[in-house]
């Protein structure tokens, strides 16, 4: 018979380290803390960095004794899937939960010659770009390193990506372009940058990984010389007062010192150039006078254009800038010297657009659970 719920055992179960969140040097120290030899982490490392394995019973390099201790005291477990999505054009979406019921988006945009994933850095973001969905979310936390790293592991699951590093490997590239202001969870994003480099594990270099910030000034130097990622701005004006109203953090940062610290990157050379991303809003800022003003304040930085069509979202107070406009607008920019700027709109039939998912799921539930909805802040 078993005991009434009151009379059970109290002793807390220690929860276990989620081993996603560990550098080598810390897996090391938690590993040799336990009296075993520093090899063993280095097992560790590479049945769960480079096979992607989850269970400790199939790291059959390891004695029984010793992967029972570690399940008692690890885990290697990646984020929940609460919902996924697949596009006709093959681009996955998933929302994540997380252990806190928190919840986050990745997405996934295969191409002929590569594969492209997009991470989210925090729950929300505490930045108000008027034309981004993320920035109307209230909650918002930052991800911690595992579960920054968690979102490569799951989509690495999902593709069947296994071994990491193998010749035809799906997932190819990593941008830091989902939910959240990177630079504002520097710490987390750069370990969880550091994991997913090293050569034993994933092993993904840093010409393949990309960092979009709206232009946290102080971080970006450090995430040169730390990192050596690419480096994306979100620049989508080139006068300050326009930019204080897309991208507010601009009134902290302007736009000259924005400028003048992506024109001192570290590491920045014609093989490696900041990518400008722009959204074209109509009548906001896809002028011809836009453009030349665009190209004057970018002149002497090796560039890239990105021109993105502005992906509307329920409430949105913009509409995407004609394709003329924007073909005229990428023309002049392509006749400067700048290749191939226009980013096809992918997943659109999926809430592709930066936090949609996420908003559209609350949504469902408020309506299931007879909740009214909130309205949609603009700000
Ligand atoms: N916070 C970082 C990274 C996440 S946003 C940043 O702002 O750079 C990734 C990119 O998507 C940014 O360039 C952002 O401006 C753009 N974006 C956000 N909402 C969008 C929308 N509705 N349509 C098109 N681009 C959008
Ligand atoms: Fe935050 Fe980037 Fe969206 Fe601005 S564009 S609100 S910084 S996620």
């Amino acid at each position: 018979m078993s005991l009434p719920a009151a009379n059970m055992a109290t002793t807390p179960v220690p929860s276990r380290v989620n081993i996603l969140g560990l550098s080598r040097a810390a897996l090391e120290a938690e590993v040799t803390a336990l009296g075993l030899p520093k090899f063993r982490a280095q097992q560790l490392w590479r049945w769960v960095w480079r096979h992607g394995v989850t269970s400790f019973d199939e790291m059959s390099d390891l004695g029984k004794p010793v992967r029972d201790q570690f399940a008692e005291l690890f885990t290697a477990d990646r984020p929940a899937v609460s919902r996924r999505l697949q596009s006709v054009d093959g681009t996955i979406k998933w929302l994540l939960r997380f252990a806190d019921g928190n919840e986050a988006e990745s997405v996934y945009i295969p191409d002929k010659d590569r594969g492209t994933l997009c991470i989210s850095s925090q729950v929300g973001c505490t930045l108000t770009c008027s034309f981004c969905h993320t920035g109307t979310q209230k909650l918002v936390r930052n991800l911690t390193v595992d579960e920054i790293c968690g979102q490569v592991l799951l989509a690495m699951d999902e593709l069947a990506d296994w071994p990491a590093g193998k010749p035809d490997r799906r997932l190819t590239n990593i941008v830091l372009m989902g939910m959240g202001e990177p630079l504002f969870n520097y710490e987390n994003v750069a370990e969880a940058i550091r994991i997913v480099m090293c050569g034993e594990g994933v092993a993904l270099s840093k010409r393949r990984i990309t960092l979009s910030t709206s232009g946290v000034v102080p971080e970006i130097k450090r995430c040169g010389d730390d990192l050596g990622v690419n480096l994306a701005i979100s620049l989508h004006a080139v006068r300050d007062e326009l930019r204080n109203e897309l991208v507010p953090i601009n009134r902290k940062y302007p736009l000259a010192e924005l400028i003048e610290a992506c024109r001192n990157y570290p590491g920045l050379s014609n093989a490696r150039r900041i990518t400008w991303e722009y959204v074209m809003l109509d009548g906001v800022n896809d002028s011809d006078e836009d453009c030349r003003a665009l190209l004057r304040l970018i002149k002497g930085i090796p560039s890239k254009l990105n021109l993105i069509p502005f992906n509307p979202w329920p409430g949105s107070p913009y509409v995407c800038s004609s394709e003329d406009r924007i073909n005229a607008f990428a023309n002049r920019v392509m006749k400067a010297g700048y290749a191939s700027p226009v980013r096809t709109p992918r997943g659109r039939d999926i809430l592709a657009a930066c936090g949609q998912l996420k908003s559209a799921s609350e949504r469902d539930r408020r309506q299931k659970t007879g909740v009214a909805n909130r309205p949609t802040s603009s700000a």
